[in-house]
């Protein structure tokens, strides 16, 4: 190693997607094995940090909760400039929440940079009784904009660390 730092790769990556699918949820359980987050989802830091290793390389996430400013054109530029993925969450058993992804990828379009990695996130597959998205249309969709497609439940712990190391793989990847 040359660097002085104690990593290899430094990603940002930013979460999005309609207020409730779980973003804030996926976050905690992976940065700190939690479900349900506690009181007040919304704390005060921007962002938080877990370092992974990926064959034998430590990658730091810094990882972006958009809490409560998931309205759209609330999130400035400022939120998708110098994002290295983006996790696109909607949640399964949540038509409206799916159906505005069309919506979200225009600010993707708008606001990040054009090298960002982006992962559609179908939240909360242990509600599978509840589910109004199939996951053949959620793929498909993820497909068609060039997209990683993933299904995950914050709730069971259910895929959340593969989320996130996939796209540090992909990330690593593509740097
Ligand atoms: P955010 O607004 O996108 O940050 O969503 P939150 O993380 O605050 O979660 C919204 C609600 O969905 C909360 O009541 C969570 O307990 C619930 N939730 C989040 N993830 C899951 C999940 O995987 N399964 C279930 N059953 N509920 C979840
Ligand atoms: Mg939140």
């Amino acid at each position: 190693r040359m660097s002085m730092e104690d990593y290899d790769y430094l990603f940002k990556i930013v979460l999005i997607g309609n207020a409730g699918v779980g973003k804030t949820c996926l976050v905690r359980r992976f940065t700190q094995g939690l479900f349900p987050p506690g009181q007040g989802a919304t704390i005060g830091v921007d962002f938080m940090i877990k370092t992974v290793e990926i064959k034998g390389e430590k990658v730091k996430l810094q990882i972006w909760d958009t809490a409560g400013q998931e309205r759209f054109r609330s999130i400035t530029q400022s939120y998708y400039r110098s994002a290295n993925a983006l996790i696109l969450t909607y949640d399964i058993t949540c038509e409206d929440s799916f159906r505005c992804l069309p919506e979200w990828l225009r600010e993707i379009e708008q606001y990040a940079n054009n090298q960002v990695v982006t992962i559609l996130v179908g939240n909360k597959i242990d509600l599978a009784e509840k589910r109004e998205v199939l996951r053949q249309r959620a793929e498909d969709f993820a497909e068609s904009q060039s997209m990683l497609y993933l299904e995950t439940s914050a709730k069971e712990s259910d895929n959340v660390e593969k989320l996130f190391l996939d796209l540090a793989c992909e990330l690593i990847r593509e740097a």
